[in-house]
C-alpha cells in the first residue's frame, strides 16, 4: 500500500494566525473570551477551543461583557461598529489577505460600479465583504445566476478567498458576454489555489482519495468536489473514526488531503489508522508528510 500526503493540506496562514491571536488572547485576558461564530470550521478544533475557555457565540447580543475575537473571515463594517458599541474588547483576527479584499471591494463601492462577489452567500467572509459594497455587490454562486444577470456597461468581479478556481473562470466566461466593461480581480488565496492543483494532481494519480475536515468547511467541500470529479472514489471524512474497511477495498495508491481548517493532527490520524488497520500483505508502504 501506498499512502500519499497531499504536499499542500491544512491549515493556511490566515487559520494558523487566528489560532494563535485565540490562544494569546486567552492567556493574556481575564474573563470570558469569545469568537464570533466558529473561530475554524472544524468541530473537533472548536471543542478544543472550549475546553480551553474560548468559546463561540453565534449572534452579536449574545456578548456582553469581556473580549470577542473576530475569525479570520472578517464581519462587514456594520457589525464591527456594533461591536465597538459594547463594553468589550475587541481582538481583530481577520486573515490580512481577507483585510486586502475587503479594501478592495470598498474601493469599487465608489467608483460605482456593480460589483459581483463569487461566492457562498452563507459563508462568513462573503457575508462581511457584502457589507463593505454600499448595496453594488450581488453575490453570485453559479454559472446559471451569472447567465440570469442583465447587460451592463460595466462590473467588477472578485471572489471569495477560498473559492475554485475553475468556477470562478467558468463565472467570468459567462460575464464577459454580459459585460462591456469587465474588471475581473483574481482574489482567490494563492494557498487556495495551491491546495486545490495539489490536490487535483493526487486525484489522478491514486485510486482512492480521502479528504479531511470539518463537513461545514466551504473550502474542505470544495477540495471534495475538485477531488470527486477527478476520482469517483474520493471520500468525504470528518476525522479517522468515519474510514470503513470497504472504503479501502482494492486501494493500493491512496491519498490523503485536507482543508484550510484541517489541523495537522486530524490528517495523521487518518494516516495511522490506514496503516495500522488495513495492512495489505504486498504492497510497500511509502508514507510522504504534508507539509503545512
Ligand atoms: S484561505 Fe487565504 S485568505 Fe482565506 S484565511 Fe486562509 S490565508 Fe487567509
Amino acid at each position: 500500500m501506498e499512502i500519499i500526503v497531499a504536499n499542500n493540506c491544512g491549515l493556511c496562514y490566515g487559520v494558523k494566525r487566528a489560532l494563535r491571536i485565540a490562544k494569546e488572547t486567552r492567556e493574556r485576558k481575564k474573563g470570558k473570551v469569545f469568537t464570533l461564530g466558529d473561530l475554524i470550521h472544524n468541530p473537533r478544533v472548536v471543542s478544543e477551543l472550549k475546553s480551553q475557555g474560548i468559546e463561540p457565540a453565534e449572534k452579536l447580543g449574545e456578548i456582553q461583557e469581556g473580549t470577542i475575537i473576530i475569525r479570520s473571515h472578517g464581519v462587514s463594517p456594520k457589525n464591527y461598529r456594533l461591536l465597538t458599541q459594547k463594553k468589550i474588547i475587541i481582538i481583530d483576527a481577520t486573515c490580512p489577505i481577507v483585510k486586502k479584499i475587503q479594501k478592495l471591494v470598498e474601493r469599487l463601492a465608489k467608483e460605482k460600479s456593480e460589483i459581483i462577489l463569487v461566492g457562498n452567500r452563507k459563508h462568513p467572509e462573503i457575508k462581511g465583504l457584502i457589507g463593505y459594497s454600499q448595496k453594488k455587490g450581488i453575490i453570485i454562486e453559479n454559472e446559471d445566476q451569472a447567465r440570469k444577470l442583465p447587460y451592463k456597461k460595466r462590473r467588477a468581479v472578485l471572489a471569495q478567498s477560498t473559492q475554485d478556481l475553475s468556477l470562478f473562470k467558468k463565472i467570468v466566461a459567462v460575464l464577459i458576454e454580459k459585460t462591456k466593461e469587465l474588471r475581473v480581480y483574481n482574489t482567490i488565496c494563492l494557498s487556495t489555489q495551491t491546495r486545490q492543483r495539489s490536490t487535483s494532481e493526487l486525484a489522478s494519480r491514486v485510486d482512492t482519495l480521502f479528504i479531511v475536515g470539518g463537513k461545514n468547511s466551504s473550502n474542505t467541500n470544495k477540495l471534495f468536489h475538485i477531488s470527486k470529479s477527478i476520482l469517483a472514489n474520493t471520500h468525504f471524512v470528518e476525522s479517522a473514526e468515519e474510514i470503513e474497511p470497504e472504503m479501502l477495498k482494492k486501494a493500493k495508491k491512496i491519498g490523503i488531503s485536507g482543508g484550510a481548517s484541517t489541523p495537522p493532527e486530524a490528517i495523521e490520524e487518518v494516516v495511522f489508522k490506514i496503516k495500522n488497520n488495513f495492512k495489505h500483505k504486498t504492497q510497500r508502504e511509502n508514507v510522504i508528510p504534508c507539509q503545512t
